[in-house]
This record gives structure tokens, sequence and C-alpha cells, in this order.
């Protein structure tokens, strides 16, 4: 019998789905092969947990040990000269940046918010707003440490086993239990970046637009009305960004100190931003989105339109921290994001029907980001030539049916246009549909090489079982 005080209420970082487990945080890679045996003692199956920044059930399963690593949390080596460091898997992005940004380097990958780890990272493969540019996370790791289930340990190098290597970034933590990895980080001359603001009437000029920025600027992203219908279907705001130069920034030394990309701890001049979010809450219905989204436009659209200013490194890649505790919002049922990818040609029609399909459906997201990708050469990569479309959508306890029911509409198109889907954000894919979007027998190598690896099937998660395994 596992320890009943092990048990937690584990969730997703949505709040919409969760799960009792037996949760284990163990600090070295002995206490990671104790668990392992302890779960394959008791014939339990293990899911394995960074941060728990993934939206919805990647992270968590029921019934399940839940082995959690974010106290591995070492810098194991660091080398200024060469920017490669190793690290273990609980180091989140925010320890990373911080740790190596003094020296002139910073993470050429990072996520909207810098809170996930990098086990989490490697295990989505993530993606940032240069995903054009620079490719996913994994795309920077040298080299890995994994356990298998079995407690063997192996080293992966990305280039002289690639092919394995390849299989076990974006995995969701199919394939073993990273425990170390190296990156490779990317010099910077400043600790700012020029950003460039300009609007977007529609959906088809945003496209566009995003495309004939992304060979030009570093970061690409565009925010977009999902509240918008017809001609103004997809009116949005785009923001592109690219490193300074050295010569470009006067006090560059003062730039890649961490006091100066501090986010500021009140908004306005006024606001606390700790409790930002419960000023935020009367207006998260869908009349204040509505008005919210509309006046962002307004603005952007206007006294904004063209804008360019110097931003932090950090205020410009994690603006979603720049509320902490924003989610609370949509409590007491929290929320789901919906992420495509489509290659390029088939974006617009794609996006249109989508953004058509939730507000006809009543279910309009309060939140759409766009952004610009590339393919990428993981097994169960998500990645295409073309675009994705982010939506965040409230859920509410009436409408929960509905809202899972418009997610299978919303992935049916995705589908049909050769598209993928990026399980990080993910709580509500039907499994059929994330299977169809693999065509070349990637499923099938990633089944052979699990029964490989895992033969007991011990490593699972409730994504993998609904996503992977057709179960759940
Ligand atoms: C506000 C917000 C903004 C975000 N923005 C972005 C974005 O811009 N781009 C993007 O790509 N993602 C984004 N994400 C998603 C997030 O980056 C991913 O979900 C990431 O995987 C979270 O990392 P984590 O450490 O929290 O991992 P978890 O959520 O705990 O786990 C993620 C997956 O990795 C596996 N895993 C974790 N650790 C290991 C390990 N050591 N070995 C093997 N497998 C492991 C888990 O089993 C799970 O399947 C965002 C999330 C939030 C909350």
């Amino acid at each position: 019998m596992l320890p009943r005080q092990r048990l937690e209420w584990v969730e997703g970082w949505g709040m919409a789905v969760g799960a009792a487990g037996y949760v284990f945080r163990p600090t070295t890679i002995d206490g990671v092969r104790r668990t392992l045996a302890e779960a394959a003692r008791e014939g339990v199956p293990v899911v394995v947990r960074g941060a728990g920044r993934s939206y919805g059930d990647a992270a968590l399963r029921p019934e399940s040990v839940v082995l959690d690593l974010s106290r591995m949390d070492r810098v194991l080596a660091w080398d200024p000269a060469t920017g490669v460091i190793d690290l273990e898997p609980g180091v989140t992005i925010r320890r990373l940046w911080r740790y190596v940004l003094g020296d002139g380097w910073w993470p050429p990958v990072v996520t909207g918010t810098m809170t996930p780890a990098v086990g989490g990272c490697l295990g989505m493969n993530v993606h940032g707003k240069n995903n054009w540019r620079r490719g996913t996370f994994g795309e920077h790791c040298l080299e890995l440490d994994l356990v298998l289930p079995t407690g063997e340990l192996r080293t992966l190098d990305a280039q002289a086993d690639a092919e394995l290597f390849r299989a076990v970034v974006g995995s969701f933590g199919q394939l073993g239990v990273i425990t170390r990895a190296r990156l490779r980080l990317e010099a910077v001359a400043s600790g700012r970046v020029e950003v460039e603001a300009v609007s977007a009437p529609d959906l088809e000029t945003a496209l566009r637009l995003a495309d004939e920025a992304k060979d030009d600027w570093e970061y690409v992203v565009g925010w977009l009305d999902g509240f918008t219908r017809g001609r103004r279907l997809g009116r949005g705001l785009l923001h592109f960004a690219r490193h300074l130069e050295g010569g470009e920034d006067p006090a560059p030394a003062q730039s890649l100190r961490l006091e100066h990309q501090d986010l500021p701890d009140v908004l306005l001049g006024l606001v606390p931003r700790s409790v930002m979010w419960r000023f935020m809450r009367p207006l998260t219905n869908r009349p204040g989105m509505r008005l919210l989204n509309a006046g962002r436009y307004l603005v952007g659209s206007t006294v904004g339109e063209g804008a360019r200013y110097r931003q932090s490194l950090a205020e410009f890649n994690f603006l979603l921290d720049y509320v902490p505790g924003w989610k609370r919002v949509y409590e007491p049922g929290g929320l789901i994001q919906h992420q495509s990818f489509v290659p390029a040609a088939a974006a617009a029609g794609v996006f249109r029907r989508q953004l058509e399909l939730a507000r006809r459906r009543g279910l309009p997201p309060f939140l759409a980001v766009l952004k610009r990708h590339r393919p990428d050469p993981f097994l169960l990569g998500h990645g295409v030539d073309g675009f994705s479309l982010a939506l965040d959508f409230p859920v509410r306890g009436r409408r929960r049916r509905e809202l899972w029911a418009l997610v299978r509409e919303l992935a049916e198109p995705v589908v049909e246009a050769g598209g993928r889907f990026y399980p990080a954000k993910d709580a509500a894919l039907p499994g059929d549909l994330y299977r169809a979007s693999f065509r070349d027998g990637q499923l099938e190598r990633f089944h052979a090489l699990k029964a490989d690896m895992d033969p007991q099937h011990r490593l699972r998660s409730a994504l993998a079982d609904r996503l992977l395994y057709g179960e759940g």
C-alpha cells in the first residue's frame, strides 16, 4: 500500500481538471529510482510532473504516483565562456535566466511565463514567440540524462543519439524521466529589446503582417479579438521585437543586471501587482471581455499604432507574469486552452472557421494569441510551417459539456488541413483527432519505443491515456 499521507489533490494549471495522486518529491536520481521502484512494487502507474504549468491533464492522473521533480532544481555546471549549462529538471526558466543574464546570456526559447521547469519544457518541447527563428526548446538541448522506469540511467546526445533524443523530447514524460539537461544559451549584447506594435483590422491582415515580419524580427506575436465577426473577425494587435545589437544600448552592463529586469511591484503607479487580478475579476464575463477586447484594439490601433519602444527582456517575454495569479479571475471553474497549428496556406480558413464556431456556440475565447511557426524534427512534434492560434475559454459549470464539444468542432478543420495540436495547453481534445493528426507512422514508432523502454507501461498521464493510448 502506498502511504496515505502522500495523497494530494493535483491540478492542471488551468484549474479545470485535477486528480488525487500519491505525490513523491525526490531530490536526487536515487530518489527518482526509489519512487519508480515503489510504484512498480505496488503496480501503480507513475505520472511525471515538473512545475505543473501545463493547463490541463498533462502532469496528473487518478490513482497514480505523481513524481514531482520541482525539488531537483540545482544548476550543475555553467560555462559563461560558451553559454553551455547543465541543469536539473526542476530548475525553472526564471531561475535559469536570472542565473545567466549577468554573464550576457539568455535562454533562446522561453514561454509566456517564466514559471515552467526545464524538465517540463523538454517534456512538452515548448516554443516561444520566436519559434520561426529559433525553433523549440529541445532544439537547444545538447544532451540529457534519462532514468527509465527500470531505474536504468541513459545519457542521450542530441547528435549521436538523434533518433531516441528526438523521441524523448516532446513525448510528455512517457519514455523516461529527464534528470539532467545540457542547454546551449544565446549570447545577448543588451538586456533590452526593441518592440514595434502594429494593428490588423482583420484576421487575414494579421496573418500577412506576422508572415512578413518573421524574417526581420526575432519575436512575432499577435493578440486577436475573439469577439469580432464579419469583416472585423480576427482583428488584432501584433508585436514584433528584436534584441539590441552591441552599441545600440548605451548602458548594456546596466540593462543586463537583474534590477533592471524585475517587473514593477506596482502597476500604473498605483495598484500592487499582487492584487490586480481582483480588479480584473468583475470584468471576466462575456460583456466585460467583449468590452476589454474592443478597448484594447481601439487604443492599440489609434494611439498605439506603429509605436516603437524598448522593454527589458523579462518585461517583453513574460507579459503573463505581470499580474500574478491572474488565472484566479476564472475561479471556480478554471480555464482551458485550445492551441492548434495550421499550415500557412490553410491558416486563414481554419482560424476563421474556429472563431466563427466559437462565437456561434456562444463561447467566444476570452484571449486569442497568434504565432508564426516552423516544422520541428521531433517524433511527436507539433511544429508546422504555418501559424498557431491559442484560444482561452473560461469553464463554467453549466456549459462545460458544450465547451468540450466545441473543442472537437475546433479540432476537426485542423486535422483536415494537415495541422497539429499542442498538448501542453490541452484538457479536452478528443484522442481520435489528436491521433489522426499524425500521418507518417510517428505514432507507430512512438508505441514501439514505448514497448521497448517502458514495457510495463509504468509511465502514464491522463493526457497520454486520452491522446496516445486511446483510454480515458
Ligand atoms: C501562463 C502560461 C503561459 C504559457 N506560455 C507558453 C508558451 O508561450 N509556449 C509554450 O510552449 N508553452 C507555454 N505554456 C505551457 C508550459 O510551458 C508547458 O505546459 C510546460 O510543459 C510546463 O512546464 P512544467 O515544468 O510546468 O511541466 P508540467 O506541466 O509539470 O509537465 C509537462 C509535461 O512534461 C512532462 N515532464 C515534466 N518534467 C519531466 C521530466 N523531468 N522528464 C520527463 N518528462 C517531464 C510531464 O509528464 C508532462 O507531460 C504556458 C503555460 C502557462 C501557465
